[in-house]
């Protein structure tokens, strides 16, 4: 294997969340010679950090924790200090709290699992009373059916998430990272390997051009898949949101809000002040896309889901988010949405993220598995990717953060993952019967 110096040609592929959060890193550390290329102008329409808003809490170690609680703990409190100190991410971190909350007996028991150990930070969610005064006076206007749940109002909250991964940007191409966008000369359509299959020398784009590198770090999120063989670690699995349009008054009161989490029905965030457009996620397992086409992991005639970009969401997933506007905040329940989407990440077996050098491979590190917790760990992902490059990552973060692919043997693709809403399954996007029209940005994707 080369030897890494800060002259060092270091290429990344993906210009999403953590591939903006890794060249920051690396022209932090002063890396001289890193390129970073993208498919799309950044922020690209289909990274999944491009989004006005995603959820972000809290955390540190403690004594008791098993090595998974460590890994997460440890992360979050790295994390924690880049989204409250650091001058590029501190900006987009509002802490305005969050509600954990559900429906049936065994998701309420679980929510009240994650408040072990922090009791007296919660309070107790028993009535639609309760969930009303969490909020401004006519925000919460629903009956909440059956809601029970706990509140916090510090600690957690959420990022505005586009802002932070353009901050990383900015700063790092004003630190000297070069970043080569677009669908021709950003594209990545395949790796470059060295003739006996043991290194990766770098990639080729849709332009013909071969950008050749000491160190090829993969990060294309839910798309890694289509470049690499992850033995079946990561499946790219898609969820769904949309906007809501607010008025000037009701913008006026819908300000500082916390998090209202049910993962059985959804979530929504404090509206876009600029566009005073209100998110809205439907919760589910997620949906898949089972096709057969051969990609470097999979020969044709092998089922995996690949992600595929649209700008609208199936009209079931339109009928949840209603739901969970009708019970929390039914003024707001019918309007035509502004905005919608799909939104891919990549789900590793056991929602750790995947961040190592692939056994067998010199000259690579691959970095995905977002598993729907990626953005918050955005300044802290940078960080480890670069950590596990230079080989000083800590010793249980690379534990946990390790190549496994011996966990995805005979890997059952509908699992739920510890999921809920929906239907209560993995849904396949081939089955979706009819998609959300109208009111629709027209992005070229
Ligand atoms: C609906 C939804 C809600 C979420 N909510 C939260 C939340 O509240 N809190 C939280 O912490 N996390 C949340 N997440 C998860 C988080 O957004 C992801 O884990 C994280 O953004 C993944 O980052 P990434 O860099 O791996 O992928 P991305 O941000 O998707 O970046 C991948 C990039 O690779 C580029 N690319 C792809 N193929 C190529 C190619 N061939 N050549 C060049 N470039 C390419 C893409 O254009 C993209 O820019 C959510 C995810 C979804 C889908």
């Amino acid at each position: 294997m080369a030897s890494l110096s800060k002259d060092s040609s270091i290429l990344i592929i993906g210009g999403g969340t953590w591939g903006c959060s890794t060249a920051l890193h690396l022209a932090r550390r002063g890396y001289k010679n890193v390129t970073l290329l993208e498919a799309h102008p950044i922020p690209s329409p289909i990274s999944a950090g491009n989004d006005v808003n995603k959820i972000m809490e809290e955390g540190e170690p403690s004594q008791d924790d098993t090595e998974e609680q460590y890994l997460w703990n440890r992360m979050h409190q790295i994390t924690t200090k880049y989204w409250k100190d650091d001058d590029v991410f501190k900006a987009f971190y509002h802490p305005t709290g969050i509600i954990f909350s559900a429906i049936s007996d065994d998701v309420y028991e679980h929510i009240k699992g994650y408040t072990k150990g922090t009791e007296s930070e919660w309070i107790s969610l028993e009535s639609p009373e309760d969930f009303k005064k969490t909020m401004p006076e006519g925000v919460l206007q629903g009956d909440f059916p059956d809601w029970r749940g706990f509140w916090k109002d510090h600690g957690a909250g959420w990022v505005f998430a586009r802002g932070a991964m353009m901050s990383a940007y900015e700063e790092a191409s004003r630190l000297g990272v070069r970043f080569i966008t677009g669908p021709s000369s950003g594209k990545v359509t395949s790796l470059i390997h060295s003739d006996n299959k043991d290194t990766i020398a770098g990639a080729q784009t849709a332009d013909g051009i071969s950008h050749r590198a000491d160190q090829t770090i993969l990060c294309a999120g839910a798309n890694s898949d289509l470049l690499f063989d992850f033995e079946q670690q990561i499946r790219p699995t898609a969820w769904t949101l949309a906007h809501v349009p607010l008025s000037v008054e009701e913008a006026a009161i819908f300000k500082g809000l916390p998090v209202l989490y049910n993962p059985e029905r959804g979530f929504s965030v404090e509206p876009d002040a600029e566009k005073r457009e209100l998110k809205v996620c439907d919760e589910h397992p997620g949906y898949i896309n089972m096709v057969n086409i051969a990609t470097p992991g999979y020969n044709e005639g092998t089922m995996h889901s690949q992600p595929f970009a649209r700008h609208q969401i199936p009209v079931e997933s339109e009928t949840r988010v209603r739901k969970f506007l009708q019970e929390a905040m039914p003024q707001i329940a019918d309007r035509d949405f502004s905005f919608a989407r799909i939104c891919w990440d990549a789900d590793t077996m056991d929602r750790q993220f995947l961040i190592d050098r692939p056994k067998g491979k010199d000259g690579l590190v691959v970095a995905a598995g977002g598993s729907g917790m990626g953005f918050m760990m955005m300044p802290v992902v940078g960080q480890l990717i670069v950590d596990r490059l230079e080989g000083v990552i800590e010793e249980r973060l690379q534990n946990g953060l390790r190549w496994r692919p011996e966990q995805a043997v005979g890997r059952d693709w509908q699992a739920i993952q510890d999921r809920h809403g929906g239907e209560g399954k993995i849904m396949d996007f081939h089955d979706v019967k009819g998609w959300t029209s109208g009111h629709m940005n027209k992005v070229q994707l």
